[in-house]
């Protein structure tokens, strides 16, 4: 049997002072029309009452023991920028940041820095700690950094608010906190800046161990099609391979029917396909329910792309956490889930919403039961 699971990233929400979810307001036939051919009901994706992030909504959904094998931010952050680790590497996410000469912080984002800063992963690289060590610059004021076969204990350097002194972290680390001041504020990009770069703080610390393969868990061959960094990050961490998709950018212009089609043309090579599209979270993040209603048609209108290879797949569709626009941010309600395609009966639902799928069949499950509960399919 072949698998797409199609992760609309926060797309659940709660009925808000309109009395509706985004997903019950927004006109949805091709969601609906999968749902009323498949199987469905709502997730607690990590577990009940436990708010997901990102990488911990995908792991569960992966059928991964989030308490056995989840890393940290930091290694899957890593991962997700490109670096390669090691068993016993330790990875940060970094924030380039500004702090005055008492090492206390101004601003966490040095004055939401952006745009080409090769010169100061260069500066940054240069810095001696005595420890072998990598920094990655990656969208604006972030980046991740990684200390090679890490054998103290390493602790973050964030103190996660401005007026805090940065954080003492072992000798190591410490070292690292002056050398970044001595050398960064120097740098030819601080010239007419009110904010200087003149810090990189570390949090989201994480001591990479490998995990089993998606291919050994499940024993399918598995893909990935998402934009996002961090679930990228995690796709490498399962071993899943990462599928480029031109266009595909983690924003609402991304392109839908390009990351579908690639999907549907890839079950060739792969049993499972994983795709995320992120916009939806980003605006359940911004609070815009017009927005995410938009996104969500948007959406809608490609998925006769994925509804095409039904006859010959499983089609899943959920979410990796719910980003209810009223609260801004991740909340723990359970996300709809509809399974449908080869061989699944109906089970009377009509609609894809929060609501109307917790009627469905499934009932309420959680996110590590889902691969479970797909393999019965075969
Ligand atoms: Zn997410």
């Amino acid at each position: 049997m072949k698998y797409i699971l199609l992760i609309c990233d926060g797309i659940s929400d709660t009925k808000g002072k309109r009395g509706a979810t985004p997903l019950e307001y927004a006109n949805t036939p091709n969601f609906d029309s999968i749902a009323m051919r498949g199987i469905n009901g709502i997730m607690d994706v990590v577990k009940k009452g436990v708010v997901p992030n990102s990488d911990t909504g995908h792991l569960s959904l992966l059928g991964y023991d989030l308490k056995k094998y989840y890393p940290g931010r930091g290694p899957l952050e890593a991962l997700g920028a490109g670096i390669e680790l090691r068993e016993g590497d330790v990875a940060f996410r970094a924030n380039i940041a500004t702090v005055d000469k008492n090492f206390e912080v101004i601003d966490r984002r040095a004055g939401r820095i952006r745009g080409n800063l090769t010169e100061l992963e260069k500066a940054v690289n240069e810095i001696d700690i005595g420890a072998d060590f990598v920094f990655k610059h990656t969208v604006d004021h972030r980046g991740t950094l990684v200390l090679k076969k890490f054998k103290q204990k390493a602790s973050d350097t964030d103190p996660h608010i401005a007026g805090k002194k940065v954080l003492k972290a072992g000798k190591v680390l410490d070292q690292f906190t002056k050398k970044c001041y001595e050398k960064l504020g120097r740098l030819e990009l601080n010239r007419n800046r009110s904010l200087p770069v003149n810090m990189i703080l570390l949090r989201g610390a994480g001591v990479y161990k490998k995990a089993p393969s998606f291919k050994e868990l499940h024993n399918l061959r598995g893909a990935c099609i998402a934009a996002t960094a961090l679930v990228k990050g995690v796709a490498r961490f399962c071993e899943l391979d990462v599928l480029e998709v031109q266009g595909a950018n983690g924003t609402e212009n991304t392109n839908i029917h390009g990351k579908f089609k690639t999907a549907v043309d890839s079950l060739e090579r792969y049993d499972f396909v994983l795709v995320n599209v992120k916009a939806t979270d980003n605006f359940g993040h911004d609070g815009n329910f017009e927005g995410k209603v938009g996104m969500i048609e948007r959406i809608d209108g490609q998925l006769h792309v994925l509804e095409k290879s039904m006859n010959d797949c499983i089609l899943v569709i959920t979410a990796d956490h719910s980003t209810p626009v009223e609260k801004k941010g991740h909340s723990a309600d359970p996300v709809p889930i509809s399974i449908a395609g080869n061989g699944v009966k109906p089970d009377g639902v009509r609609n894809y919403n929060e609501y109307s799928c917790a009627k469905g069949r499934l009932k309420r499950i959680e996110g590590t039961e889902l691969m479970k509960i797909l393999k019965k399919f075969t």
